[in-house]
């Protein structure tokens, strides 16, 4: 039987470094995901997170959805907001163009990214003849426009362009070393990638943040979707504990809870004090993970 001071070690941050949250958003496409978007702002804001992030759609599709979100969190909630910016299909003038909006309404992060090609992650990327190149171009070009918090991707289980380890850290570096603050992961399922990751990171000299991207699983179908989609892998173990539960809502909903504890709880164990949580808009399972690591509603 785990003794109270133990369990106390790990489920509360008393003793720890300040923790440091932030949650990712997408851009709303009807009135009603826009009135849930809202609400679960609403929910997530008073959790004083270091910034709320709103992606950009593929090509820059969510362009003027993504620079509404952001105005509106930065002026309506008092949160600061951070915008995504992905280089696909658009010339340096353009993109620096749309910086420019993101600094006007106030906008002082941003979410540096190459993007993908409108056919999926699986195609070689092209960047536009008068682009940027890749995501260390941008966040160079950006630090030419203004003093911006910029955050940039990490991969803890390799990029699937990336040809090797050393290419895919050496791009890490790249990225830190033209300016960005920290990198932001893409969701994992095994705390023991992101642990292997950062410790290779820093073995290759990169000393920034690598904030931990954590995926709550909503659902189980949709996020192994997205996960196959973006290189992710879904562990078998994982796979089990949600096998049959397609028409069980109820015990999808608290297996989802308890594997997203676990995966918080372990890494907070393991020294880890700043978490990105994919929101996929919704504030549940977030609430209680932010709870779980000590952090209430102010
Ligand atoms: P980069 O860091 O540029 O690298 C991509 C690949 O290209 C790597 O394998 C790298 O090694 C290789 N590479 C880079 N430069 C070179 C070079 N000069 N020569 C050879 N190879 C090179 N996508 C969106 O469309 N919108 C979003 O809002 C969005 N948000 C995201 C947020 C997070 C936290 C994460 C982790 C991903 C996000 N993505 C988003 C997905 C991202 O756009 C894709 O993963 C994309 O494939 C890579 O983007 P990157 O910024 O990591 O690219």
């Amino acid at each position: 039987m785990i003794d109270d001071d133990l369990r106390a070690s790990r489920l509360t941050a008393d003793k720890r470094p300040e923790l440091q949250i932030s949650f990712e958003f997408f851009p709303p496409k009807t009135d009603a995901m826009e009135e849930k978007f809202w609400e679960s702002i609403g929910k997530l804001a008073p959790l004083k997170p270091r910034f709320v992030s709103v992606t950009y759609g593929a090509g820059g599709s969510t362009r003027e959805r993504t620079l509404r979100m952001v105005r509106h969190i930065t002026s309506d909630t008092g949160v600061p907001a951070a915008a995504h910016l992905t280089c696909v299909g658009a010339t340096r003038d353009e993109i620096d163009e749309v910086v420019r909006g993101f600094a006007e309404v106030g906008v002082k992060s941003i979410v540096a990214l190459r993007g993908d090609p409108p056919e999926g992650i699986g195609k070689p990327f092209s960047p536009h003849p008068q682009g940027y190149q890749n995501a260390a171009d941008l966040v160079a070009g950006i630090r030419k426009l203004g003093d911006f918090d910029i955050s940039v991707a990490a991969y803890p289980e390799k990029h699937p362009q990336s040809g090797s380890w050393a290419e895919d850290i050496d791009n890490l570096k790249r990225k830190i070393d033209a300016g960005a603050n920290r990198a932001i992961t893409q969701m994992f399922f095994r705390n023991s990638d992101y642990l292997r990751f950062v410790d290779r990171a820093r073995k290759a000299g990169v000393k920034a943040p690598i904030v931990p991207g954590i995926q709550p699983i909503h659902s189980f179908k949709q996020i192994s979707g997205f996960a196959a989609r973006c290189g992710a892998s879904i562990p078998d173990w994982l796979a089990e504990r949600f096998e049959g539960l397609e028409n069980d809502p109820d015990t999808h909903a608290l297996v989802a809870a308890a594997v997203a504890a676990e995966q918080v709880t372990e890494l907070l164990d393991e020294g880890v004090t700043e978490f990105h949580f994919y929101t996929l808009n919704r504030s549940n399972l977030v609430l209680a993970l932010a709870r779980l690591l000590g952090r209430r509603p102010d």
